[in-house]
């Protein structure tokens, strides 16, 4: 699998403690904790606790239950912070950078979930 996982990223160092974070959410398979710049008033990321480099290595690698648990986690970290419809919030975006293109800058899979605000375009050229 052409999937390499560097341990030494950002994220890996959150997951094994070497680096702090103030998680607002965790499971037995995500966590979820604020983006240390945020592009907009609310920007939390979303990550799997597995070695996954990218969204696509995640849904080819990660079990059914780690799978589950992620997406499930990232609806319930939505309505924890209140920008769910299901919370009375005005709705969110999601965001997965995946490889070059993409200007992925961590290389472990995680969703930015952002919202509290209006998002904007979807892309820039
Ligand atoms: P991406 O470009 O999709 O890989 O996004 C990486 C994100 O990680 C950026 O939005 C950074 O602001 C964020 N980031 C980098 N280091 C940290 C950190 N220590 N804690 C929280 N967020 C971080």
């Amino acid at each position: 699998m052409p999937y390499a996982y560097d341990d030494q990223n950002i994220f890996a160092k959150i997951l094994r403690g070497e680096i702090p974070s103030t998680p607002v959410f965790e499971s037995e398979h995500t966590l979820a904790f604020p983006d240390i710049t945020p592009q907009k008033k609310a920007h939390i990321l979303v990550i799997p606790k597995g070695p996954y480099r990218c969204f696509d290595h995640f849904v080819l690698a990660a079990s059914p239950a780690e799978q589950l648990d992620f997406f499930a986690s990232v609806a319930k970290v939505a309505e924890q912070i209140g920008v769910a419809e299901s919370a009375g919030g005005q709705g969110f975006r999601l965001i997965t950078n995946s490889g070059e293109h993409s200007h992925q800058e961590v290389p472990h899979f995680h969703v930015h979930l952002l919202g509290g605000e209006p998002c904007g375009p979807l892309t820039c050229k």
